[in-house]
């Protein structure tokens, strides 16, 4: 691992709670250790918030929702265009800082800011249709008129994971501020630097003081908090299905409304006529990418029977090379897992693996020392009842099975609770829309890498989601519906 790739990081951190406008101390005083994956050394501790300042930060929302509703589309949109302007004018200091406090390479940082930016530049532009007045809705046989109207949710709480911060949060984040929402954001306490950084960026934007409010800490002090304060209308939250489910029933004691981006135990389908170069690149791409943190991995690999020992050994030899190490080090494809929970949690899986009777077919190089470095892991003939085949293991561990049919390859690759995404690698393109038509899954790719467009969607089936981000959905998730029905005339 070379030392000298580390950049100087000379630039003031945000370590404070962004409430109201001004970057301010908690109530309480805590702080929490920012600890860095790679080397875990703490960078920086910052401030921990509390439920009394997750009621400063949501009645500071409340307050400028006032205003921020009145605002037309056309003037969030120029909001939300500084805001990308800003993001890419700071694009190399976001990238370091999430290399630094989630471990990824800096290449994958770099692809994280131009997502975020596409994001912002996305919602301007949808923000900007918003200023037609009202939608007629055509009644026949009535001379009473209706319309529709879409209104801002009204002060939105979102709950962030450590996997893609500034990514997540560009999901939410924009669509939110573009339906004229105001929003409380919590980031995960194990990735607040990114996300503390974006506020400053959207701060000198020029929004309004308690329009964005960003309140750093943990998860049952914070996060639960804000999923139950009576004044938050909205909470969309990206996570584990565990704490999706606590989130769920602690905003249905105040009826809120949910948005829910879990799990997924994904898989890609290879058949026999694929392009096997391409294939190699699919798997190792949907497995190993975020160091496999990722809840749309395709990590249950499905390889039609003849083409199994080719594809396995092309693959073994991939995931041996794969090179661990220092995100900012040339070369380095896959970093630290981003905490210790998760790098502890994913050691226990390769070992529930081995248990369970699958074959290690290579568990790769990583680097000795610190850091929470974890050798990339394939196993073949995996049981379907082993933990590794069935649970989201979010770390770079690859399971392989053969299937002999396309019917046995649908089956098992809907063979689980969640329902997020899959890929198809085949030539046949009638094959690929049957698949697609048959896989239970809110994204199919055919042949392609996981490219995700703002203008599309994002979300699954199943215990995957509830709800959709990205496109008009993520943008609805923040609207209400308003019907209007206008009499006639009315009478003398
Ligand atoms: P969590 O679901 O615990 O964390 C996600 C966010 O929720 C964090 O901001 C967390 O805060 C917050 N949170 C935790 N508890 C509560 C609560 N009671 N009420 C409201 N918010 C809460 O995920 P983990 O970080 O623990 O990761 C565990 C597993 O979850 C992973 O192994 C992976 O399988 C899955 N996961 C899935 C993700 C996805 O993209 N779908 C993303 C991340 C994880 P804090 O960080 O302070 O605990």
């Amino acid at each position: 691992m070379s030392a000298q790739a580390r950049p100087v990081f000379d630039f003031p951190l945000r370590t404070r709670l962004f409430i109201d406008g001004s970057w301010c101390a908690p109530e309480t005083r805590q702080r929490l250790p920012v600890v860095d994956p790679s080397t875990e050394e703490t960078i920086v501790e910052v401030d921990a918030g509390s439920p009394a300042d997750v009621d400063r930060a949501v009645r500071a929302a409340s307050r400028a929702f006032r205003a921020w509703k009145q605002t037309s589309g056309a003037e969030r949109a120029g909001f939300l265009r500084a805001i990308a302007r800003g993001v890419e004018a700071h694009g190399e200091h976001l990238a370091a800082l999430q290399s630094l406090n989630n471990g990824k390479p800096i290449a994958e940082s770099r692809i994280d800011v131009g997502d975020v930016i596409a994001t912002f530049d996305y919602y301007a532009d949808l923000a900007q249709t918003l200023d037609v007045p009202e939608e007629a809705i055509a009644i026949p046989s009535s001379d009473h008129r209706a319309v529709i109207r879409r209104e801002p949710a009204g002060v939105v709480g979102l709950i962030v994971p450590w996997n893609f911060p500034m990514v997540t949060t560009a999901w939410k984040l924009a669509p939110a501020l573009a339906a004229g929402c105001t929003v409380v954001l919590k980031p995960s306490e194990f990735t607040p630097l990114p996300e503390l950084e974006l506020a400053a960026i959207v701060e000198r934007a020029g929004l309004p003081p308690g329009v964005l409010n960003v309140v750093p800490g943990t998860g049952t002090e914070v996060g639960a908090a804000l999923t139950m304060h009576p004044l938050v209308s909205k909470v969309s939250f990206t996570g584990s299905t565990a704490v999706g489910e606590q989130v769920m029933k602690a905003a249905a004691q105040s009826i809120k409304g949910v948005s829910l981006e879990l799990g997924g135990k994904s898989s890609i389908v290879v058949f026999a006529d694929a392009d096997l170069n391409l294939a190699v690149d699919l798997v190792v791409g949907g497995a190993f990418f975020n160091a496999g943190q990722m809840c749309s991995a395709t990590s249950r690999v499905l390889v039609e029977r003849s083409l199994a020992p080719a594809l396995i050994a092309r693959l073994a030899d991939r995931v041996a090379r794969t090179v661990v190490g220092d995100p900012f080090a040339a070369g380095v494809q896959m970093g630290p897992l981003t905490n210790r929970p998760q790098y502890e949690r994913v050691q226990r899986f390769i070992a529930r693996g081995k248990a369970d009777g699958a074959s290690l077919v290579v568990q790769g190089e990583a680097p000795d020392g610190a850091g929470y470095f974890v050798k990339p892991t394939m196993f073949v003939d995996v049981p379907t009842s082993s933990a590794v085949w069935r649970e989201e293991i979010f770390g770079p561990v690859l399971c392989v099975r053969s299937f002999d049919t396309e019917d046995d390859a649908i089956d098992a690759a809907n063979d689980t609770e969640f329902g997020l995404v899959a890929t198809v690698v085949t030539r046949d393109e009638a094959r690929g829309e049957r698949m697609a038509g048959a896989l239970q899954a809110g994204v199919v790719w055919i042949n392609s890498p996981q490219l995700i467009f703002p203008q599309t969607s994002w979300g699954g089936y199943k215990k995957s989601s509830i709800g959709r981000e990205l496109g008009p959905f993520g943008l609805a998730a923040f609207q209400e519906i308003k019907q209007i029905v206008r009499a006639a005339a009315v009478p003398d």
